[in-house]
């Protein structure tokens, strides 16, 4: 009961959930076996980002109260589980936890609650931002945009394709984000740098990312890695989005970050995210890539449950954002009562 009143569930809110739960066992009745409901929403990929009390524009800090509340939830209501685990016959729906890009609180904030409650999480790193000093550029441009002069009403992005202009003053910065964010993804990284590092100048301003939004160093990977409840994975070198890229420097960046997290682990990697996961984010070049480095998966962001027909090369997530609650256990529910058409 504490836990319902620290969440805010309503009896209201609490009756609209026992419905969802109740036409979920009727579901499963008529199925004749609660096994068969199991395989036929199929695996539920979460897809997190950071565990903490900070907050950034893009929302996905999600409080280490929500995340030990998400992780009860899926112990409750799914079969906690591994990527290779991920098909394997189960009584309810599975549940794969896995967080993206390497942030240091994955192993500060994430690990010790994952411990506690006994769930696995794979943690996709992004290699060469180990030990990073100057942070993800997506973090660079939050400070930038936050620090942002009045009278600055636009920004100039220059580079290799030629000079671009991006409006600014949108009515919330998330869209000002949104709006530059699209603008800098097509180039190689060291290029977004250059040109965030061009308007800091040009602002007189800062664009160090929060102190919070720090990587992992060597040292800090290791450990993460000796948990008994994680399983690495790599995320490129750079966290470049490759369909933008030649094969050649695709193959490249995904290659080499699986070498240096093997090197630094002591431990063979099987997984592979793409960065950003979208449709537009990869391409069969990709794929390929990523099967002849030897991945056995590779996850995207597309919103979809895993299922055994699934390409384990393009396996989908559910993006999780930094939900109570309830607002967890619904969107769970609603996950669950996907099923095959
Ligand atoms: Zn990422």
């Amino acid at each position: 009961m504490d836990r319902c009143r620290r969440s805010g569930i309503t009896i209201l809110q609490q009756t609209l959930l026992d419905s969802i739960a109740s036409l979920h066992a009727l579901d499963l009745r008529e199925l004749g076996a609660e096994a068969r409901g199991a395989m036929r929403s199929g695996t539920i990929i979460l897809c997190y980002h950071r565990v903490g009390e900070g907050e950034d524009p893009f929302h996905l800090v999600v409080s280490p109260e929500n995340f030990a509340a998400h992780l009860d939830e899926i112990n409750r209501h799914c079969e906690p589980s591994t990527l290779e685990d991920r098909d394997l016959p189960s009584r309810r729906p599975r549940a794969v936890v896995t967080f993206d890009d390497g942030y240091v609180d994955n192993l500060t904030e994430a690990v010790p609650i994952a411990e506690a409650k006994g769930v696995p999480i794979t943690v996709y790193v992004t290699s060469g931002m180990l030990g990073d000093k100057q942070g993800f550029w997506w973090d660079r441009l939050g400070t930038l945009l936050r620090n942002r002069p009045p009278a600055a009403r636009e920004i100039r992005i220059d580079s290799a394709g030629g000079s671009q202009r991006v409006e600014l003053g949108a009515s919330s910065l998330g869209e000002d984000l949104t709006a530059v964010r699209r603008h800098l993804l097509p180039l190689p990284v060291a290029e977004i740098h250059r040109v965030l590092d061009g308007v800091a100048e040009e602002w007189g301003t800062s664009a160090e990312p929060p102190p919070d939004a720090r990587t992992l160093t060597p040292s800090e990977f290791g450990e993460l890695a000796r948990s008994s409840v994680v399983t690495i994975g790599a995320h490129t070198t750079d966290h470049v989005r490759l369909r933008d890229r030649p094969p050649a420097e695709q193959g490249q960046t995904i290659l080499d970050s699986k070498d240096e997290l093997e090197r630094l682990s002591g431990r063979a990697l099987s997984h592979f995210a793409y960065p950003f996961g979208g449709l537009d984010s990869f391409d069969d070049a990709t794929v390929d890539a990523v099967r002849r480095s030897g991945f056995d998966t590779a996850c995207t962001t597309i919103a979809a449950n895993a299922r055994a027909t699934s390409d384990p090369h393009r396996l989908p997530r559910r993006l999780v954002m930094n939900w109570s609650r309830l607002r967890f256990r619904v969107s769970l529910e609603r996950w669950k009562l996907v099923t095959r058409h």
